[in-house]
């Protein structure tokens, strides 16, 4: 047993950087071996689990790390299949952070007849995020099959694999050079840090409790 504070964070990708950052102005000092999955904190008794996002909220849940930074996206996915499944999906929310900010939208071809969603019945929708998208769906009474894909989204109409899409979208450039167009957001995310839903050690929640207030220092001074 370790009394050591675990975090995980995405190794490598659109949350990792402000991740590392705002631990990093919050004091907790790491540096990073690109090669390893474990960095230590060089300031604090924390470690850093450096895994891909998607691992992230079933790392909290199963209460294999303390603290998660997570997109929104992802967690809530997560949540929903955890729960279709049977398995344990309890986390505490602890802190929207400012970063990760992205939506999940449904699109369509450009020269698509679409006009509402319920123009989707009958038809197939290709994503990464069955699950939010099969709520969504459900909730506006819509009959549309989803089709999983874990990349490569936004070219499955082309290939004649879908009808449309349900994918992550920030600018929009990518939907525009698939010759696609954004139609419904059904999903705002931003990232989250989240910790696991049982209770921790005093030094390690004595910590938790220590580094909130800096991230709210640290957030309000970006604004
Ligand atoms: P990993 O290898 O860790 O699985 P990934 O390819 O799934 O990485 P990234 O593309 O790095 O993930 O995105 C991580 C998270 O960043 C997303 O889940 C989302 O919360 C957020 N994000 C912000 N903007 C965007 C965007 N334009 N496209 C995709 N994700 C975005
Ligand atoms: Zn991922």
């Amino acid at each position: 047993m370790t009394d050591r504070l675990t975090i995980a964070i995405q190794k490598s990708g659109r949350l990792s950087k402000e991740s590392m950052a705002l631990l990093n102005a919050c004091g907790v000092k790491f540096s990073v071996n690109e090669a390893r999955l474990i960095a230590h904190s060089t300031s604090h008794p924390i470690d850093l689990l450096r895994v891909r996002d998607d691992d992230i909220p079933g790392l909290v849940m199963d209460g294999v790390v303390d603290l998660g930074l997570v997109g929104e996206n992802v967690l809530e996915e997560a949540r929903l299949e955890r729960i279709a499944t049977d398995s344990v999906a309890a986390y505490q929310p602890l802190r929207g952070l400012e970063f990760g900010q992205c939506r999940l939208s449904l699109a369509v071809p450009r020269e698509s007849q679409y006009q509402s969603l319920q123009d989707l019945d009958g038809l197939r929708v290709a994503t990464t995020y069955p699950q939010l998208l099969k709520r969504y769906l459900k909730d506006n009474g819509v009959n549309a099959r989803t089709v999983m894909l874990t990349g490569s989204v936004e070219v499955a109409p082309r290939a004649g694999l879908a009808e449309a899409i349900c994918d992550l979208v920030s600018t929009g450039a990518t939907l525009e050079a698939n010759g696609l167009v954004e139609k419904d957001v059904i999903f705002r995310s931003q990232a989250q840090l989240i910790q696991r839903a049982d209770s921790l050690s005093e030094e390690k929640q004595a910590m938790i409790d220590q580094l909130l207030p800096r991230i709210d220092g640290v957030q309000m001074a970006r604004e």
